[in-house]
């Protein structure tokens, strides 16, 4: 008899789970949403190393519309003033068939939904209650109706509702000490920096992200800035004091919709007191935002887990949990690193920075040992 596998929540790590199964006849599935639908509008960016993008090649993403893709050959470090620092080949990771990628959001979220049949999302429902019955798990919904499966994979993302309900205690994410802001801009508007690269903009406190998200000259643009107490984002306010201090030219960045939140991060990973009950993507755990890993390890994590309960595994859980630790482990390490170089105050600091920065990117054994490992 086929398998059943329930999976909470359709972001970058259901649909990717939910589509890696939808190819295999031995399991059937659903994928349960709050929401009332998918949002295919939104167009902020997503970056996606090559570790990502060979799993999602799997599934077709290969054929997808070259035109809604970007693919970075350099990353351009600059420092607040626009004085490029040096630049890092993205190429060296390529392999001819995965390439890093950027591109909108939506147009991966409408990827893998499309690839989907039509009945295997489900919206608008939310788990009040699971139980343990034999082997299987009754998930009982908000709505008054249930569902007996044999896994259940929670991917609800930082907040996790759903992880809170099933262990029966209080989980919550912190506070990174980060607001994030997002925006849209078009080649045009970033003469300083050179269009067709990914341009990190480095100054006190606040780094800003600029990539291209398709051919047609569309750039996204992403800001983190040190923000102590969460709460009252006045946007401008925030960057007025911070990025255009340093730099007033770089308002004409900052000319669009802007949108910003603050930023969140996973307390330790955790295993549920259920065996046959798995989490995946943010809700296993959350990244600092400064690796750009969040979506590639969610579409990892999905990778994971299908070929554990594709082999049957017997101790599914204690595999998963033991690989996905280490990944964490390794990443966070490097986010944290991350975030500490690209916000230097100090202009002594700064200097130092700048000089070994310039080494270590056309160092290969380095590169290979801090990005290879994440991107392999
Ligand atoms: C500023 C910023 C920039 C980033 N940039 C990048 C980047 O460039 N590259 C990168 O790899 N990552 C990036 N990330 C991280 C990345 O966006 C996330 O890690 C990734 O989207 C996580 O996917 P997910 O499917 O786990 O969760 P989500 O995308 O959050 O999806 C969760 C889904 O579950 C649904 N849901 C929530 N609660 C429930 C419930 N109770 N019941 C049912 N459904 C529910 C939600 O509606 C949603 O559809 C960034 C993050 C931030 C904050």
């Amino acid at each position: 008899m086929k398998k059943k596998v329930a999976i909470i929540g359709s972001g970058i790590a259901g649909l990717t789970l939910g589509n890696l199964l939808q190819n295999n006849s031995n399991f059937e599935f659903v994928i349960y949403e709050k929401n009332e639908t998918l949002n295919f509008d939104e167009g902020f960016g997503v970056q996606l190393s090559v570790n990502g993008i060979s799993i999602l090649n799997q599934i077709g993403f290969d054929q997808q519309d070259k035109n809604e893709k970007y693919f970075p050959s350099k990353l351009d470090f600059y420092s607040i003033n626009c004085n490029k620092i040096c630049d890092l080949n993205l190429d060296s990771f390529n392999s001819e068939n995965a390439k890093y990628t950027t591109l909108k959001r939506s147009i991966l979220i409408k990827f893998l939904k499309d690839k989907l049949l039509s009945n295997s999302v489900i919206f608008r429902k939310k788990i009040n209650k699971v139980e343990k019955i034999n082997e299987k798990i009754n998930i009982y919904f908000s709505d008054g109706l249930n569902d007996e499966v044999d896994y259940l994979v929670v991917a609800d993302g930082v907040f996790s509702n759903t992880k809170q309900v099933i262990e029966k205690k209080k989980i919550k994410p912190v506070y990174s000490g980060a607001v994030a802001i997002r925006t849209q801009i078009k080649k045009q508007d970033i003469l300083n920096f050179n269009s067709k690269n990914i341009s990190l903009i480095m100054g006190s406190d606040a780094h800003i992200v600029l990539y291209p998200i398709n051919q047609r000259g569309e750039i996204n643009l992403v800001c983190i800035i040190r923000k102590k107490s969460e709460g009252d984002n006045f946007t401008r306010k925030l960057l007025e004091s911070t990025i255009l201090k340093e730099n007033k030219n770089l308002i004409n960045l900052f000319k669009g919709d802007l949108k910003s939140w603050s930023v969140y991060t996973s307390g330790k990973p955790i295993k549920s007191i259920y065996e046959n009950i798995l989490y995946i993507g943010d809700a296993f755990y959350t990244f600092p935002p400064t690796m750009a890993q969040g979506a590639s390890q969610a579409i990892e994590s999905a990778n994971e887990i299908f070929k554990l309960i594709n082999n049957n595994d017997k101790s599914i859980q204690n595999k998963y949990f033991e690989n996905r630790v280490k990944r964490t482990n390794l990443i966070y390490k490097r986010s944290k690193i991350n975030y500490f170089g690209f916000h230097i105050a100090n202009p002594l600091l700064t200097i130092l920075r700048n000089f070994f920065l310039k080494r270590l990117v056309k160092n290969k054994n380095f590169i290979k040992s801090y990005l290879g490992k994440i991107y392999k």
